[in-house]
């Protein structure tokens, strides 16, 4: 947390635990992904009783992570795929700190390159941290933005860009789609197809089908409004490891019960809020459903009794992005030294990016230091061909940037092919549902749910679960957590009253 201007969302006045002379209250939490454990973290610290069902086996959702076995015979770890863990994840990273307050179990990677399909290569390496001179700094020196493309960019239909605020952004550029957005502003050609297709795919969408609302805030939070810069880290050992069994320790030292491998069915609201499960019943006070799109539409449309028919519509409209692929190859000699630990590609379909494991997982270094070998793994998102020709045509890809891996004999492979994340479509702000729902006692969390705060991805997941949490420990006059975004406005003053200039010229 280096950035001055970051913005400090005070939680509500109130008691800070439940008096002694008062019945603890309990609240059931579905889903043990990022929403639902800082969710769960937010209440128990409050003095709340918390059940926490969890569908797989493992915490973390998204972020899961897992032993699995080689055909060599080795234990390795395995995990849902490569995350970053950028600066400005404020309440994530508060989240994490419970367990690990000086955030050891993550590493900086000091660059985080993007190659296109002819070579040309854009690096944050280096970077000023603060807003403008960032923007200057990459675009003077990048292959894909030169000084000119700026100069020739249309400054009133840019001005979005550097005046970013949430909602009000939204409102504003929800209805169009990324890519139009892109070339309505004259953003050049090259540059689209790297940096902002890398933004846009991290949403597993394509530019055309992401709404311009969600790309342009997104570049406020990772670029132009923040002086954390670009930077970001990631888990030096497995998820699991590194992450979720240190907070699951620290939640259960606070009375939290996790229930693993337990499906969350029907909930039933009376006089008290009884959810079904695979694992009966749980009678609790108040609900968060902190689970992914599918889960959630699930558990509403097995519970009449919840919400009203509005709220009912909009939770059945959300909808999921398209199929990705995530390919984890254990190869039998290594990539060069000099290969980044993470790169972004663009046009060179269908790979979006690499990783080398070695390079910052303890798991994967262990392994490829026994064995000689090397840990890579491959991205694809927007997929629509089979398992088989996206891994062939991924794997082609893998040989031609990295040509030392054509000769490398595969060892064992891991394909996940996953379709749980919540698509950002043009026109799905309006109807996207919130944290409180038409009962007070039942929120929802997680990364497709609306939060009207400069947000996304693993830190709206985090968000949305504080926030649910203290809106539940409000009705029990009990007092929220304060929390940090990047300012939720253009960070400039001259930015912003260049846009509103170039604004008034046309
Ligand atoms: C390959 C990949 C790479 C990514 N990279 C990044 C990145 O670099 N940076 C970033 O910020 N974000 C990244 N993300 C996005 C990030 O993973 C998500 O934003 C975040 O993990 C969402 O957390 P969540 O708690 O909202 O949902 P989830 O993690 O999906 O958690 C929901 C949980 O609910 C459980 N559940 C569902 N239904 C039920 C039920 N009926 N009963 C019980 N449990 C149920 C599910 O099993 C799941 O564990 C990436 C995602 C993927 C897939």
């Amino acid at each position: 947390m280096t950035d001055r201007h970051r913005q400090r969302w005070p939680g509500q006045p109130g008691l800070t635990s439940v008096p002694s002379d008062r019945p603890q209250p309990r609240v059931v939490v579905v889903g043990g992904g990022i929403a639902g454990l800082a969710a769960a973290t937010g209440l128990a610290e409050r003095g709340v009783g918390v059940d926490v069902l969890e569908r797989c086996d493992y915490l973390g959702g998204r972020v899961g992570g897992w032993s699995d076995t080689l055909a060599d015979g080795s234990t390795v770890a395995m995990n849902r795929g490569f995350h970053a863990f950028f600066r400005q994840y404020y309440n994530l990273r508060a989240l994490l700190r419970r367990s690990d307050p000086t955030l050891s179990a993550l590493t900086p990677v000091d660059d985080y390159p993007l190659i296109d399909g002819e070579g040309r290569r854009d690096t944050f390496r280096g970077l000023p941290q603060t807003p403008p001179l960032n923007a200057l700094a990459f675009a003077l020196r990048s292959p894909t933005f030169r000084l000119r493309d700026m100069v020739r960019m249309d400054a009133k239909a840019a001005a979005p860009l550097v005046t970013v605020s949430v909602p009000q952004t939204y409102e504003a550029l929800d209805h169009r789609d990324a890519a139009g957005f892109l070339r309505d502003i004259r953003f050049p050609d090259a540059a689209r197809h790297l940096a902002f297709e890398v933004f846009a795919r991290s949403f597993f969408a394509r530019p055309d089908k992401l709404s311009a609302g969600e790309l342009v805030t997104m570049f406020h939070i990772y670029f132009l409004g923040s002086s954390e810069g670009l930077i970001f880290d990631v888990a030096n050992s497995n998820f699991d490891v590194a992450l979720w069994n240190p907070l699951r320790d620290y939640l259960s030292s606070r009375g939290v019960r996790f229930h693993t491998g337990v499906e969350a069915r029907e909930l039933m609201l009376g006089e008290q809020v009884r959810l079904s499960s695979s694992a009966g019943e749980f009678v609790a006070d108040g609900a968060v459903l902190a689970t992914d799109v599918d889960g959630l539409q699930q558990v509403v449309a097995a519970s009449p009794t919840l919400g009203d028919a509005h709220w009912r519509e909009q939770v059945a409209g959300m909808g999921v992005a398209p199929p990705f692929v995530v390919l984890r190859l254990w190869l039998d000699r290594p990539v060069q030294a000099d290969r980044s630990p993470f790169v972004g590609t663009g046009g060179r379909e269908p790979l979006d990016n690499v990783s080398v494991l070695p390079r910052y997982e303890r798991e994967a270094a262990d392994w490829a230091a026994r064995t000689g070998g090397s840990v890579v793994e491959l991205h694809a998102y927007s997929v629509a061909d089979t398992d088989d020709t996206v891994c062939t045509a991924l794997i082609k890809r893998m040989h031609e940037l990295y040509p030392e891996t054509a000769d490398a004999n595969i060892v064992d492979q891991r394909v996940l092919r996953r379709q749980d994340c919540p698509r950002f479509a043009p026109g799905d702000f309006a109807n996207r549902p919130t944290v409180a729902t038409p009962d007070p006692r039942v929120k929802l969390a997680g990364d497709g749910i609306r939060v009207d705060l400069p947000v996304a991805l693993m830190e709206r997941a985090a968000t949305t679960g504080w926030t649910a949490a203290n809106q539940l420990l409000a009705g029990f006059g009990l007092a929220g957590h304060a929390l940090y975004t990047v300012p939720n406005q253009g960070r400039s003053p001259i930015l912003r009253r260049l846009a509103t200039l170039g604004g008034d010229r046309r």
